[in-house]
């Protein structure tokens, strides 16, 4: 079929020749397939499907919206198959509307947060967990998710640290690679119960100064490689369809407007020709950063540099024609970014089918039911991590117990981007607690999250008074943490540390579980308590998944990927960090000259890996298979395992690597793999791992990715603090 047959635009798709449909549109229809508008401007039940009000604000017509190519935002079966039935009504050649939405850690059935999934290092579960979400969201009629964040992080105060999976770049990797898997599965075309993924926010967004949002991110080319590129890479790798750039500058140049980042890395290097959209309003941000003097300019530097679709500003429907006519820009370029949009639509089926998996009727029956809540119970059970146990847990069920704090019956457990799910179908922690009670309980505020009335302190101080054990349900609100929800103190909010003190004053058992969006500030609260869960934000089975570990009936099994520092001052405080050339020195040391604080220690307070539960595994003498690796021979490092406790229990066996002698310094501990393990009361396992020369391949000063002849040392512990050292040899 050649290219100038003029097909009508049905048949130019179903001959698979999206280039002759290309060729029907004029160059502002064209353009128009470029923006990307959010639900305020459509309307799902009638009329044209077009809600023109906010339309002025951006400065576009009617006719740009009837020809636009995408919506972001909207979801339910009903209100999309109306839009785009509209939209099918008033676009001239047919061609249907992606619908674009934010399903992040699931659709109705809510997942834990992204960094709760990191912690349960539970690969199949987090794609389980994606796949769920893809199947609610595509029966409500959604195409594309902007998820998942590969965002690496290290800096607490930055909102999104909740969103990312944490500091480790290599199960960054892994996370990413199972969220994608579990989104588009194997078949988009075939298997309309995936949406597509688009993962973000490219690139290093993470990495912003000071831990505020949007900041500046100014990075060597070899951080970038290392630390902030593999986990988008990997989720390329696994057939993400799209990438949405980030809003940050990388050295010197935002992220939208790069062409480094996009053209160079994403396109040549990478071989990425699947969309790319700016993330919401970037390309006009240009403005502001300072590389456009105007719109206009904003629109030819983002296309140029690569953005193929600008969300929700309107640079390229204003200006991108008369950029073409002045010979500014190329149409070709627009052609191309045209030609990706159309190629989505067309592997999602939307030409055949417009309304894809939209079913009023099925959604009924999948969003939210019970089997999508089970899974959602137990990953959130598997993402919580127990901090600290001094013989306060798991309580018994048949005493008395006091529920006291913001928390205790706060349905605020969704965390942020859980916009599609509803609080009040969450279980709340006193009705999780409840269910597994014979004993009493009493339930009380205490407080609010940042205020409190004399009657709450009563009301919690009598409620104390009168029961054995006291669980504290503390943390921070959900709009704390996300999107521009930074924080330079991450502390608890004054008053829930003085609710700590006034209970603790009373000298009974405190468990405390902790509600938040990033690794805290525990002073005033890790000290005072007996035992402290920090449960994140769990989602929609919240109380139920509390509940089971709580009360033993499931055994913590979380481990942080995420550092929690001694006190903000330390931040950013990761574990793969490179050594100084002088000792680490600690407050008491009365040393000078060394690489220390004088006023706290180095360490933070809970590093990455950490995790407690409620079996004790020992860990017998690691042991290498040889002391030399060479390109063709692995290594094996075994270590036998045992569970010396009286439960069940899993633990997650970590192995580390550190290059002694790199051709540029290499970071103390790089975690290379880890096993989970199950094991019975007085169960032993021999545990292996292989270690080959390619897993210690690194970016080199002139960018190669080469390993390094010479010594290095394996480790194998519970946590990033594990000191068991076996050293080996790489002979090349
Ligand atoms: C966020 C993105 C999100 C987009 C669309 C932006 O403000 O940075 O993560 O996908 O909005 O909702």
């Amino acid at each position: 079929m050649s290219d100038s047959n003029h097909l009508s635009p049905a048949d130019a798709v179903k001959h698979r020749n999206l280039k002759n449909l290309l060729d029907q549109m004029t160059l502002d229809e064209k353009i128009a397939q470029l923006i990307q508008l959010a639900v305020p401007f459509y309307e799902g039940a009638d009329g044209d499907g077009l809600i023109t009000g906010p339309m002025a604000s951006l400065g576009i017509t009617e006719e740009t919206v009837h020809n636009s190519g995408s919506v972001l935002g909207m979801a339910g079966a009903s209100e999309t198959i109306n839009v785009q039935r509209a939209h099918l009504n008033n676009n001239r050649l047919g061609i249907p509307l992606l619908m674009m939405a934010d399903i992040v850690h699931g659709f109705k059935t809510i997942f834990p947060v992204p960094l709760a999934i990191g912690c349960s290092w539970d690969m199949e579960l987090a794609e389980k967990s994606a796949e769920i979400a893809a199947k609610e969201a595509s029966v409500s009629g959604v195409h594309v998710t902007y998820a998942p964040m590969a965002d690496l992080v290290r800096d607490p105060r930055w909102g999104r640290v909740v969103e990312s999976t944490g500091e480790d770049p290599y199960l960054n990797s892994e996370f990413a690679r199972a969220f994608v898997r579990g989104f588009q599965g194997t078949d988009l075309s075939g298997d309309t119960d995936r949406v597509a993924a688009c993962v973000k926010h490219f690139a290093a967004y993470g990495a912003a100064e000071a831990g505020r949002d949007y900041n500046t991110v100014d990075l060597s080319d070899r951080q970038m490689r290392e630390f902030y590129l593999p986990a988008y890479k990997a989720a390329l790798d696994e057939g993400c369809e799209m990438v949405m750039t980030s809003f940050n500058t990388v050295d010197g140049i935002p992220a939208t407007g790069n062409s480094k980042l996009m053209r160079k890395l994403l396109r040549e290097e990478w071989g990425f020709d699947g969309i790319i959209i700016s993330d919401w309003g970037a390309v006009k941000e240009l403005i502001a950063h300072g590389i456009a003097a105007d719109e206009s300019e904003a629109a030819a530097k983002a296309i140029k540099a690569g953005v193929d679709i600008e969300m929700m500003t309107s640079c390229y429907v204003k200006h991108l024609s008369e950029l073409v006519d002045a010979k500014e820009v190329d149409v070709a370029l627009i052609d191309e970014a045209v030609l990706r949009i159309l190629t989505l639509k067309q592997k999602l089926g939307l030409f055949d089918n417009p309304y894809r998996a939209a079913d009023p009727e099925r959604e009924k029956d999948i969003v939210f039911c019970e089997e999508h809540r089970e899974t959602a119970r137990e990953l959130a059970v598997k993402s919580c991590v127990l901090l600290k146990n001094e013989g306060a847990l798991p309580l018994k069920g048949d005493r008395s117990i006091a529920l006291i704090g913001p928390f205790a019956r706060n349905g605020d457990v969704l965390g942020p981007w859980s916009w599609t799910g509803s609080k009040d179908d969450a279980v709340k922690l006193d009705a999780g607690l409840r269910s597994k009670m014979s004993g009493s309980l009493t339930v009380a505020d205490g407080c609010g999250i940042e205020t409190a009335t004399e009657e709450q302190w009563q009301e919690a101080l009598a409620a104390a008074q009168a029961a054995e054990t006291i669980v504290l349900a503390l943390g921070e609100h959900s709009d704390m943490s996300g999107e521009a929800g930074c924080r330079a103190d991450i502390r608890l909010p004054e008053i829930q540390l003085e609710l700590v003190r006034k209970i603790k004053s009373l000298g009974k058992p405190i468990v405390v579980v902790l509600f938040n969006g990033r690794p805290l500030d525990l002073h005033g609260v890790y000290e005072e308590a007996d035992a402290v869960l920090e449960a994140w934000y769990p989602g929609s089975e919240a109380g139920n998944a509390i509940a089971d570990l709580l009360f033993g009936d499931a055994n913590p099994e979380g481990r942080l990927t995420m550092s929690f520092p001694y006190s903000v001052g330390q931040v950013p405080v990761y574990y793969n960090a490179y050594n100084t050339g002088r000792p680490q020195g600690a407050p008491d040391a009365q040393v000078r000259y060394v690489s220390q604080y004088l006023d706290i220690p180095n360490e933070p307070l809970l590093p990455f890996g950490f995790g407690l539960g409620y079996s004790e595994f020992e860990y017998g003498d690691a042991a290498l298979s040889s002391e030399v690796i060479t390109k063709d021979e692995q290594l094996r490092v075994s270590v036998t395992l045992t569970n010396k406790g009286s439960r069940a229990g899993v633990e997650t066996v970590q192995m580390y690597v550190r290059d002694m002698s790199g051709e540029v310094v290499r970071p103390v501990k790089e975690l290379k793999d880890f096993r989970k393990v199950a094991l019975r009361p007085g169960e032993s396992r021999e545990i292996q791992f292989t270690l080959s020369e390619k897993q210690l391949r690194y970016y080199h000063s002139d960018l190669t990715h080469d390993s390094d002849a010479g010594a290095f040392v394996a480790y194998v512990g519970p946590n990033s603090k594990t000191n068991a050292a076996l050293p080996f040899k790489l002979v090349k």
